[in-house]
């Protein structure tokens, strides 16, 4: 097998995607902009936990973890939903006792690292790509003071909703490119384990604080903790990150707006404080690819907001996808790569927009009585 793999970024993704080439007897190289996080105390990304589903678990089977990462998954069997009067309600996902899984993000990334490496690719930390010419494939990196300079032959970007390889695209001939902020932004906090290390809320469930325009969310952690997401406008007049100034006013929204959360919370202030509020960023690329030369892949070709529980999964699919068609057309990467592209782009954009769609139903629709009832006569 003649050509080299470059990829760009060592998250979820491009992790996976190591690992796959390199089962498959390709020589891969990846370049991550930031430390080895199996070393260095660094924060592994854009949430603590995320929630794997089927398309995810069948792409951990392939790369040979799936027994490894089992053991530190938490089933979600349904919604629990807290309502404003401190009252609860239960709903199932499936009716075959279906579940998707919490799962911490930086024990996944490591984990995938490893087995990237065991495979044989080789990863250089600290390496920002700063610039890719798409037509020849150079890359340049800053690492520490200096620049280093690259030439890929086969290369995928796999380094996230800013990537350095999607930016490259974006300066060539036809290629069309958007991206969508919300007005919302998120904020994590936590619910620490109980005394006793257990939880303080039911386990195998997604919590739910639904308020219509806003919400807040909460899933385990195997040490018993819960971390939870505030969905929330950045601007308004009441309920917004700008009209929340003071430790004071945080408390009072805190204690009228989710009174049952809010006893389980006693770093609230602490952690509203210090952790950065984030923004929430759908993006669109066509094309996915150029010629048989490089190609985007996972959030890198389809960033998505998180309400669906899909980024990832979505990015792992396009992983499994990518090796049928290896399986299928060989070594020959111009097809490849095009066959990709027409198999996983309209995938990337449905699964962005479904995601946008969720949103309004997790923070208002699932609280709707009538939707509620209906759930309640579907069990019957
Ligand atoms: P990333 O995880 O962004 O990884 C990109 C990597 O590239 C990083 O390591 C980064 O350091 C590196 N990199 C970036 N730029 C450069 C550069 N210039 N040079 C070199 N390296 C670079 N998805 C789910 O499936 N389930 C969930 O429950 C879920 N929950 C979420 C909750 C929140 C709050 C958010 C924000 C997202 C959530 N997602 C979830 C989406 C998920 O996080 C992403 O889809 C997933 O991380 C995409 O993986 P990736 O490897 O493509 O990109």
């Amino acid at each position: 097998m003649s050509r080299s793999v470059t990829i760009l970024g060592a998250g979820l993704v491009g992790s996976l995607l190591a690992v796959i080439l390199s089962k498959k007897g390709y020589k891969v190289t990846i370049y991550e902009r930031r430390p080895d996080m199996r070393s260095a105390r660094i924060a592994a990304g854009r949430s603590i936990n995320l929630a794997v589903s089927v398309r995810g678990w069948n792409a951990l089977e392939i790369a040979g973890i799936k027994e490894a990462i089992e053991p530190i998954a938490i089933p979600m069997f349904g919604r629990s939903l807290h309502m404003p009067d401190g009252s609860a309600a239960y709903q199932q996902y499936g009716k075959n006792n279906e579940a998707i899984y919490s799962v911490s993000r930086g024990e996944l990334n490591k984990k995938l690292m490893t087995v990237a490496e065991e495979a044989g690719a080789t990863i250089f930390f600290d390496h920002r790509c700063t610039h890719v010419n798409v037509h020849t494939n150079e890359l340049t990196f800053q690492h520490e003071d200096k620049e280093v300079k690259v030439q890929a032959d086969l290369l995928f970007g796999a380094d996230g909703a800013f990537s350095a390889l999607r930016s490259g695209y974006v300066t060539a001939d036809r290629v069309d490119a958007s991206q969508f902020y919300l007005a919302h932004g998120y904020k994590e906090l936590t619910i620490p384990p109980a005394e006793d290390g257990g939880f303080r809320l039911a386990k195998e469930a997604l919590h739910i604080w639904p308020r219509h325009n806003y919400m807040l969310i909460a899933l385990p952690n195997t040490d018993g903790s819960f971390t939870c997401t505030l969905f929330f406008p950045f601007e308004g007049a009441e309920a917004s990150f700008a009209a929340l100034k003071s430790d004071a006013d945080v408390q009072a929204f805190f204690l009228k707006n989710f009174p049952d959360a809010v006893e389980l919370m006693p770093t609230l202030l602490e952690d509203f404080r210090n952790n950065p509020t984030a923004s929430l960023i759908t993006t669109r690329i066509f094309p996915w690819h150029m010629g048989d030369k490089s190609a985007l892949i996972g959030d890198a070709a389809h960033a998505i907001v998180p309400f669906y529980g899909q980024g990832m999964n979505a990015g792992f699919e396009d992983c499994t996808v990518l090796l049928g068609l290896m399986d299928e057309y060989g070594d020959d990467w111009e097809k490849i790569l095009g066959a990709y592209e027409q198999k996983r782009k309209c995938n990337g954009d449905a699964v962005g927009e479904l995601a946008i769609m969720n949103f309004v139903e997790m923070r208002d629709k699932v609280a709707d009585p009538v939707f509620l009832e209906r759930k309640r006569l579907e069990k019957e």
